[in-house]
């Protein structure tokens, strides 16, 4: 007998699940409504027994680690501070591009500062990516940790840089900001819980693969 077992997806409402449901699509998968207008926070698809489950972007790790998720879908940001435990992640989805980034004020003389070894403050969401940055290039800072609007911290003389997530630079521009450094190119992916992956292997293998194509077809 071939039974279909029950797979739940988290992610996360806005730019994931945005440019998420183009690739479901492409793997013929569609979603039963837009949890923007619905509010519901599982939500039901065209395909037998896959399910997906509204989660806030920095919950999704955890959700699929403890198995209330089988799978999930998240920015390398959000798992690179959770840690990746109990996570096998399979597939860069190419999606919600963005790169990370340090930056300061205009006119303010990082490269001087970093020179004289002077102690910087810097605020950021990221707190394990950017005390590894800043080690590895033995620059002293003291990590403020904010959970958003990073780009205010300078402005108001809470730090004197930022790391935060960076698209079209609009943000950084618009607050008088400038990207000094890369940390890392971000992109969301798909991440299994690894229980799930063994002993439910017959209905995750083919979404894996759903997926690959779908991201193969969108490249
Ligand atoms: P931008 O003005 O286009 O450079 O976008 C910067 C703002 O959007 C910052 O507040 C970032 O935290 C946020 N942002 C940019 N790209 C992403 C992404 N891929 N995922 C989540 N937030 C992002």
């Amino acid at each position: 007998m071939t039974s279909t077992a029950t797979l739940t997806l988290a992610l996360s409402t806005g730019r994931i699940f945005d440019e998420t449901t183009p690739l479901l699509a492409a793997a013929g998968i569609a979603v039963a409504e837009n949890p923007a207008t619905s509010r519901k926070l599982v939500i039901g698809t065209s395909r037998p027994g896959l399910r997906l489950l509204i989660v806030r972007a920095t919950d999704v790790p955890t959700y699929v680690e403890y198995g209330a998720a089988d799978l999930g879908i998240a920015g390398k940001d959000v798992l690179y501070e959770h840690g990746g435990g109990g996570l096998y992640q399979p597939l860069d989805l190419g999606i919600a591009a963005c790169r990370m980034m340090v930056a300061v004020p205009e006119g303010f003389d990082y490269a001087g500062a970093v020179r004289t070894g002077a102690r910087l403050r810097v605020a950021t969401k990221y707190i394990r990516a950017a005390r590894e940055h800043f080690a590895a290039k033995g620059v002293h800072v003291d990590l403020i940790k904010l959970y958003g609007s990073m780009e205010l911290a300078p402005l108001v003389g809470l730090a004197d840089a930022i790391v935060d997530l960076v698209s079209t630079g609009n943000t950084l521009r618009a607050n008088n900001l400038r990207a000094i450094e890369e940390i890392m190119p971000v992109s969301a992916r798909l991440v299994v819980n690894q229980a799930a992956l063994k002993l439910k292997r017959d209905a995750v293998q083919p979404l894996l693969a759903a997926f690959a194509d779908a991201v193969a077809a969108h490249a």
